[in-house]
Formats: structure tokens, C-alpha cells, sequence
């Protein structure tokens, strides 16, 4: 069943008459536009791609599909098309609709209801397809290449910075449009931040280095992280690491599609628990990844919902010591119905640079 279907069985479901599609993301998941700005509008038996003349021959290029429509005002002349189908409510991505826009709309519609669409759209991104996941799969491999290549720099006296650096242009040569985040370098006491963007700090001898980074190839994300010890180790650092693998590496083994995202969650940090490293790992276990590098589904203590097949999403147990450091290890993997099949090939026994 291809996009279209799916939103619209949703619709259905949810006795909505159409979806209004601003968030572009979303909008290029349905329609193959990459302009970004307007509004796709789905009936049930109609599909439109409403955008202002800059867009219209793009649009009509990118989204043959769809009957594309050609709005200059937007503030004023969408209201009056949406007016024109005959429906009874709309629905509206509730996550991205500012509340300006939708006031607005609300004024300007007669007889519609304006009705939020509760994450259809996003639930539906969580299944990728095998196109997907070859991009996907691109994004990562590439993003290894990349890693390895810096790996090599990394020593004594070279800063955080420099090694993002050396991984941003590296990946900009082979291709890649972009980063899908801010680089993650955090060394030595500041590996402890799960969250450190790349600092002037300079990288010393028995510091910890966490990279978390991910790319773009083809509008879709990656994301890996691999932490390093840079010299000497000490046996507490080791400890630490290994915890984190052997986390990591339990859950792994028993991730499948069926199981929550809680339950996913528990298999990781019921192992760091048990070492007594469990106030350490603040973060949940992971998140969806595809268009956008945080979506869903939830794999943490939120993620009441059952994984799906085909789903792709991060492994990403941490343990963070403030004052000590910290190690995070992040695969990259396609749920299955028997296991996972994962993206990420590098190595992740403890290496000392
Ligand atoms: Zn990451
Ligand atoms: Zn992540």
C-alpha cells in the first residue's frame, strides 16, 4: 500500500474528510516536494499540493501525483480552496501548526471543523520502505568512512573542534549534503555532557572522546556514536566502557518488532543496573531515525507503543560519571519480526587511540 493509501485509511479511521500537510517533512514524505512551503491537502479521493508561483513548476515536476494549486496569499487564498472541497473537517499536524495559522484557518473556514491529526503522518513515517532504508543505509556507511578517516587524527593536543571539522568536511567531499545534527566531540571530563557540541577544549592524554554524528544523503539521516580512550586507561574508565557494551550489546540481541519501546529501553538499562551504574544513564535507549534524526518511535520509557517491522532506530545506552566522563555506544538498525538487522558495521570493542 503505498503513502497516499495509508493516510487516507488513517483518515478514515479517524472520520476526517482530509489532511491539511504543512510540516515539511511530512509534506515531502507524501508528495516528493522538497519546496517545503504551502500545504498538501489529502481527500479521500483527491490530492492536492497547494504552493505560491515560486514553487509551481517545482511542484509540478516533484509531485506529478498531485493536482498542484496555485495559492500567491496563503494568509488568505488557502482558506478559500479548503472551502471549496466538499468537507466537513480537516485535520491538522497539531506539532507544527503555529497557533497563529490555526486561528486564522479556524476563522476563515465555513462549516469545517478543524481537528488535530493526533501523529498520523509521523506514525506512518515510523515503517520505511526498502528505498528508505537504502538511504539510510548510504547515510551511515558513509558517515563510518568519515569516522575512521578521523579516527587516525585524533591525539594529545588536537581539539574538539578540529575533529568535527575534519568529519564535516570529509563527508561534504564525498557528497554529503549535510550533517543531520550539530557534532557531538565531548572529551575528558566533558564526555560526562551526553549532549557536548564539539568546544575549543584540547583532547589530553586519558580522556574519554565521545562522537556522536550522523549525515544526510538524500534528505535521509544517520546517526552513530563511538566513544575512544585517547592514551592511558585506567580500570575504572574500562569498567565503565565495558558496562555500556555489554548493555548495548544485550540489547541487540533482544530487540524484535512486537516489544514496546519501554521494553526495548529495559533490556539496556536492566544491565547497567545491575553494575550499579543505573543513576548514569539518564537518556532513553533510543529514537527513530529517517527524514529527521529524532522521530519516532519512542524507544524509551515513553514508548508504550509495539515497535513495527521496518522501523529504523538507534541503540544508544550511556553511562555518564560527572567529573569522570562518560561513554555512549549508538548503533544504527532496522527492526524485524525475528531480530534486527543493523546499519552500523565499525567496531566497537574499546579501542585506545
Ligand atoms: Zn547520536
Ligand atoms: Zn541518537
Amino acid at each position: 500500500m503505498n503513502r497516499i493509501e495509508r493516510l487516507r485509511d488513517g483518515l478514515q479511521e479517524k472520520g476526517i474528510d482530509a489532511a491539511l500537510i504543512f510540516e515539511p517533512h511530512n509534506m515531502y514524505y507524501m508528495t516528493g516536494f522538497t519546496g517545503g512551503e504551502g500545504c498538501a491537502v489529502i481527500t479521500d479521493n483527491r490530492a492536492y499540493l497547494v504552493t505560491d508561483f515560486r514553487y509551481i513548476e517545482q511542484a509540478e515536476n516533484e509531485s506529478p501525483d498531485f493536482e498542484v494549486v496555485r495559492v500567491d496569499n496563503q494568509a488568505n487564498e488557502l482558506s478559500g480552496f479548503i472551502n471549496s472541497l466538499s468537507i466537513k473537517t480537516a485535520g491538522f499536524e497539531e506539532g507544527f501548526v503555529s497557533y497563529s495559522l490555526y486561528t486564522d484557518l479556524k476563522s476563515k473556514l465555513e462549516g469545517i471543523e478543524l481537528v488535530p491529526l493526533n501523529g498520523l503522518i509521523e506514525d506512518i513515517r515510523q515503517v520505511k520502505d526498502e528505498e528508505e532504508i537504502e538511504r539510510i543505509s548510504r547515510a551511515q556507511s558513509l558517515a563510518e568512512e568519515a569516522l575512521n578517516h578521523v579516527k587516525g587524527l585524533i591525539k594529545p593536543g588536537i581539539t574538539e573542534k578540529e575533529v568535527a571539522i575534519e568529519l564535516e568536511m570529509y563527508i561534504k567531499k564525498k557528497g554529503s549534503s549535510s550533517l543531520s545534527f550539530e557534532t557531538i566531540v565531548a572529551s575528558g571530563v566533558r564526555s560526562s555532557l551526553p549532549h557536548g557540541r564539539a568546544s575549543d577544549k584540547v583532547i589530553e592524554d586519558g580522556d574519554f572522546v565521545t562522537i556522536d554524528f550522523g549525515i544526510m544523503w538524500d534528505r535521509y539521516c544517520s546517526d552513530m556514536t563511538r566513544t575512544y580512550i585517547v592514551g592511558k586507561v585506567s580500570d575504572k574508565q574500562k569498567e565503565i566502557y565495558n558496562v555500556v557494551l555489554e548493555a548495548q550489546m544485550t540489547a541487540l540481541e533482544g530487540m524484535k518488532a512486537g516489544m514496546t519501546g519501554v521494553e526495548a529501553d529495559k533490556l539496556a538499562r536492566d544491565v547497567i543496573e545491575k553494575y550499579g551504574y543505573g543513576e548514569y544513564f539518564g537518556h532513553g535507549l533510543g529514537h527513530g531515525v529517517g527524514l529527521q534524526v529524532h522521530e519516532l518511535p519512542q524507544v524509551n520509557k515513553r514508548g508504550v507503543k509495539p515497535l513495527l517491522e521496518n522501523s529504523v532506530v538507534t541503540c544508544e545506552p550511556g553511562i555518564y560519571v560527572p567529573g569522570l566522563g562518560g561513554v555512549r555506544i549508538e548503533d544504527l538498525l532496522v527492526v524485524k519480526n525475528n531480530g534486527i538487522l543493523n546499519l552500523t558495521h565499525i567496531d566497537k570493542k574499546l579501542e585506545i587511540l
